[in-house]
C-alpha cells in the first residue's frame, strides 16, 4: 500500500547562521548558529527520517534504494533531490557549483543545480547573482586581484523572488533571507571568497578558486528580472522547468487536491499551515508523495511548493 512519507527534519549548523530554527520556528533547542534546516533528503550528511506508517524509523535514502515499487521504480539510483528551508544571519561565501559532467570526473559526486524561493526578505538584503567578466582571462584577473566588487552581480531581493542557479553560475546569499532552496542531492560546492571569515577556533574555512574557475560559465545575468511569485495573478505557477526537477509553486485557499505523480513528488509548505491525514505542517515541512491510489486533501491556507524530479 502506498502512502504519505512524513518526513523529520535534519538541522545543519553553519557559520552564518542564527537563532532562526530555535526562537522563530521553536523546531531545535540548538545552542550554535543553524543555517541550514534539510526538510526533504537523501544524502547521507543529512538524510530525512520516516515519521509516520511501516518505513517509520528508517531513512528516506533506504526507502528509495529497498523499495523502488514505492515510488514506481524510478531511473536515479540515489534520491536526487534535496530541500532545504535557509535562514541567513550573515552573509554566505561566494561559490559556484559544478555541473553533472564535471562532478563526476572530479568528485565522484553529482553537480549541482539549486533555485530559490524567498519567502522573506529585510529591507536592504542582496545576493549575488552571476558576474560579468567576459572570459576566463578576464575572470582570473580579477580574482588575483581581490576585485570582488568589480565582476560580481550583487542585487536586491525582495519576498517572493524565484532565482534558477543553474551550475556554473556564481552565486552568494546575503543575510536577513529566508528561502527555500530545491537543489540536485550534491553538496558540491566551490568557495571562491568568504570574506576572510574566522571560525571560533580562529581557522578559515578552504577557497577552491582553481575548480571554481573551471566551471564558471559566462552566460548574461546582469539583467535578469526574477519572476515574483506574490505578483503573480494565477494560484499554479510553474517555476523552473529543468533537467533535474520541475517546481510549481501553489496558492491554497482551504482545500488542494494532490495531484497524481508519474514516479513521486515532494510537497513543501512556504507559508501558512496544513492538514494533511493528521499531521499539521507548517513553513519548510516537506513529505514526499507517491503516485498515489487514492485521493488525498490538504486544507488549510497558504502556499506550498511542488518538486518533481526527473526520472526518465
Ligand atoms: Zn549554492
Amino acid at each position: 500500500m502506498k502512502y504519505i512519507l512524513f518526513l523529520s527534519p535534519c538541522f545543519k549548523k553553519r557559520i552564518w547562521g542564527g537563532d532562526y530554527f530555535q526562537k522563530v520556528m521553536n523546531k531545535t533547542d540548538s545552542k550554535e548558529p543553524i543555517g541550514e534546516m534539510w526538510s526533504a533528503s537523501g544524502h547521507p550528511k543529512g538524510d530525512s527520517l520516516i515519521s509516520n506508517g511501516r518505513f517509520q524509523g528508517k531513512t528516506l535514502r533506504e526507502i528509495y534504494e529497498n523499495n523502488p515499487e514505492f515510488f514506481n521504480y524510478p531511473k536515479s539510483k540515489v534520491f536526487p533531490i534535496l530541500i532545504k528551508l535557509i535562514a541567513t544571519a550573515d552573509d554566505l561565501s561566494i561559490q559556484v557549483h559544478p555541473n553533472d559532467d564535471y562532478a563526476i570526473k572530479n568528485e565522484n559526486g553529482l553537480g549541482k543545480t539549486e533555485a530559490w524561493i524567498i519567502i522573506e526578505a529585510k529591507e536592504d538584503a542582496e545576493i549575488i547573482y552571476g558576474h560579468n567578466a567576459k572570459s576566463k582571462e578576464e575572470l582570473i584577473n580579477l580574482i588575483g586581484n581581490n576585485k570582488y566588487d568589480e565582476f560580481l552581480n550583487r542585487v536586491k531581493v525582495n519576498k517572493g523572488d524565484f532565482y534558477p542557479i543553474p551550475a556554473g553560475t556564481i552565486h552568494a546569499l546575503g543575510k536577513g533571507i529566508i528561502l527555500l532552496e530545491v537543489q540536485q542531492s550534491s553538496d558540491i560546492t566551490y568557495r571562491i571568497y568568504d570574506y576572510n571569515r574566522k571560525d571560533k577556533d580562529g581557522n578559515t574555512r578552504e577557497l577552491h578558486i582553481d575548480k571554481a574557475i573551471d566551471v564558471t560559465t559566462y552566460d548574461k545575468t546582469n539583467n535578469f528580472k526574477p519572476l515574483n511569485y506574490l505578483q503573480s495573478e494565477k494560484d499554479e505557477i510553474e517555476l523552473w522547468d529543468n533537467n533535474y526537477f520541475k517546481i510549481n509553486l501553489l496558492k491554497v485557499n482551504s482545500k488542494y487536491k494532490l495531484p497524481s505523480f508519474e514516479y513521486y513528488g515532494i510537497i513543501s509548505v512556504i507559508e501558512g499551515k496544513f492538514i494533511i491525514e493528521g499531521r499539521t505542517l507548517s513553513i519548510g515541512d516537506s513529505f514526499v508523495a507517491p503516485n498515489l491510489a487514492e485521493d488525498l486533501f490538504l486544507t488549510g491556507d497558504g502556499r506550498i511548493v511542488i518538486t518533481i524530479p526527473k526520472e526518465s
